[in-house]
């Protein structure tokens, strides 16, 4: 394969990362970081003021050094209020995940013996724009040349279906990941796929099944000693790992027994499996719900479904997978990796998005929605067995947007509300204008806000971004303005604010580069770039 053709496929986890790239033959295939692993922990250990280190090295740090130990940063991404200090300097969650992806980026440029710029992310598909913004941006500052942001249930069906033949079929993709739960209706077929509805839940995910245990273990030494073992840094993350042992050990067996010691006392706590799955029943329908709504957003019933493409590593627990099976009649598809298939999609895509960027005239259709290349997928995923794989001219990948889009406007009684533009569900790219008027007599500025997300009030939705037109000549309250949304296949929002009268347009793109100023945009970069990530190195 030539230099300009490896993009890496990268899997940004709120627990662990991976990397895949797709080699000479067009297969994706996963990047072992520099120890060895497959994937690598979303673990950031700070031990000096420009000096970290990033996975399984972070994690032992977890116990020894709690406080500056930096985890879950997924969860915050899009906060722009939102940091964490180590060493007296505050960090953004777009900061703490560049060190990651240069962490990833790092691994994947030694083990290929060239540099890589360009790399496709994944998202959640319930990411807001925000959200999707900062992750672009951490590629950026990472020194990534980002050339989509993919939604990860879309990526774990390419790295899943981009081979099929077969007949059309109607798939749900379940991904419970550390800290995020997501649920997508796809329709997939022969070089075609195309969501039909999404949903989840951003603060859902094993790391909440985690927390059970964790209470349950701790009430009990609590009520035998009276001393909480979670009140020190380091007892509690001593025994948050045991926990977690605990945890993976009750997907393959039925009990476990956990050691926990404090202040001199100790005993053990034995759980079963049901006991497990009693202490976390309503994590289980909150599941349950979430996938109920996709279905009826998607408008299909449970006896219409064909497959269950399960993703995250949590889907390893029996309680997940029961509870789908009962619900669906079905069993999830077997064979597939949930920690490696959104990396190797995302691989997949990329050399997709890569070769249309480099042979615009291959395109048999016109963009946006269709991508060219030809890459015959081995994933080490399943096949069809009625039909044999095929190298693929062409994949139409169809996203929609999972949260609706809005302008907030004052009515005629100087109410704010907000207007919405975009449905959740439309599929992308889509195009939609709306027309507005002036509030006021005599305006010389028109702002137009962004807002997305369910609801009419601005408390209810997030807003994304401004776009400003202003020295517009003074006129009456009515004069019109229109605003047009772009949402991209890419997944970000371009916004034209136009003077109808004048002619007089403002555009701006949503979040393309995330949130930071330039200037701290800079300041970051450097900083990422320079930050030491080996205590060894001279
Ligand atoms: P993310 O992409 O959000 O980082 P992953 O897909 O890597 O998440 O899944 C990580 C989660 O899966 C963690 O909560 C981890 O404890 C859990 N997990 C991994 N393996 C198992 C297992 N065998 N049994 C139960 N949970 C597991
Ligand atoms: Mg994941």
């Amino acid at each position: 394969m030539e230099k300009h053709e490896v993009v890496l496929g990268i899997d940004l986890g709120t627990t662990f990362s991976a990397i895949a790239v797709v080699n000479q033959h067009g297969s994706p295939i996963i990047i072992p970081n520099c120890e060895g692993g497959r994937t690598t922990p979303s673990v950031i250990h700070f031990y000096d003021s420009d000096g970290c280190l990033v996975g399984e090295e972070a994690v032992r740090m977890v116990v020894v050094d709690p406080s500056n130990v930096a985890r879950f940063v997924k969860r915050s991404m899009g906060e722009s209020d939102f940091s964490m200090e180590f060493f007296r300097r505050p960090y953004t969650p777009q900061e703490l995940s560049a060190l990651i992806l240069r962490k990833l980026k790092n691994d994947a440029e030694q083990f290929l013996g060239h540099q890589v710029r360009d790399a496709v992310i994944s998202v959640p598909a319930y990411f807001n724009s925000p959200q999707r913004g900062a992750t672009a941006e951490a590629g950026a500052l990472a020194g990534l040349n980002v050339l989509s942001i993919i939604n990860e249930p879309t990526a774990a069906a390419i790295a899943y279906g981009v081979d099929r033949q077969g007949p059309p079929k109607t798939i749900l993709v379940f991904d419970l990941g550390g800290g995020t739960f997501d649920v997508t209706v796809m329709d997939i077929r022969p070089g075609s796929l195309k969501t039909l509805a999404s949903d989840g839940n951003a603060e859902l995910g094993g790391k909440d099944w985690d927390d059970r245990l964790l209470n349950y273990v701790s009430e009990h030494f609590i009520e035998r000693f009276g001393d909480d073992p979670r009140d020190d840094p380091n007892p509690y993350q001593e025994l948050y790992e045991r926990i977690l042992e605990a945890k993976l050990a009750l997907s393959s067996r039925s009990n476990v027994r956990i050691p926990v010691n404090y202040r001199g006392h100790w005993m053990f706590v034995d759980v079963d499996e049901p006991l497990f799955r009693d202490l976390c029943q309503d994590l289980l329908d909150q599941c349950r719900d979430t996938c109920n709504i996709v279905m009826e957003k998607a408008g299909i019933g449970w006896e219409k479904l064909d497959e269950i493409l399960l993703v995250g590593g949590a889907t390893r627990m029996p309680m997940i997978r029961n509870m789908i099976s009962d619900m669906s009649g079905l069993s999830p598809i077997a064979g597939v990796n949930p920690d490696e298939c959104i990396a190797m999609g995302a691989a997949l895509a990329g050399i997709f998005r890569h070769r249309q960027n480099m042979l615009p005239s291959l395109l048999e259709e016109a963009l946006p929605t269709s991508i060219t290349g030809s890459a015959s997928a081995d994933s080490g995923l399943p096949k069809d067995s009625s039909s044999p794989a095929m190298p693929l001219a062409r994949l139409e990948i169809v996203d929609i947007t999972t949260h609706p889009l809005g302008v907030l406007v004052l009515d005629a009684d100087l109410q704010e509300h907000v207007v919405n533009l975009i449905p959740e569900g439309t599929p992308l790219p889509c195009e939609k204008s709306g027309r507005f008027a002036y509030a006021y007599d005599n305006m010389t500025t028109v702002c137009v806000q962004v807002a997305e997300g369910h609801g009419s009030t601005r408390d209810e939705v997030v807003v994304v971004g401004e776009v400003i037109l202003d020295h517009l000549p003074p006129r009456v309250r009515g004069t019109p303005v229109e605003v047009l949304y772009r949402y991209t296949r890419n997944q970000l929002l371009e916004v034209y604010v136009t003077d109808i009268q004048t002619s007089n347009t403002q555009r701006a793109t949503i979040n393309l580069k995330g949130s930071l100023p330039v200037h701290r945009f800079e300041k970051a970069k450097a900083m990422v770039s320079r930050a030491k990530m080996d205590p060894l190195a001279p």
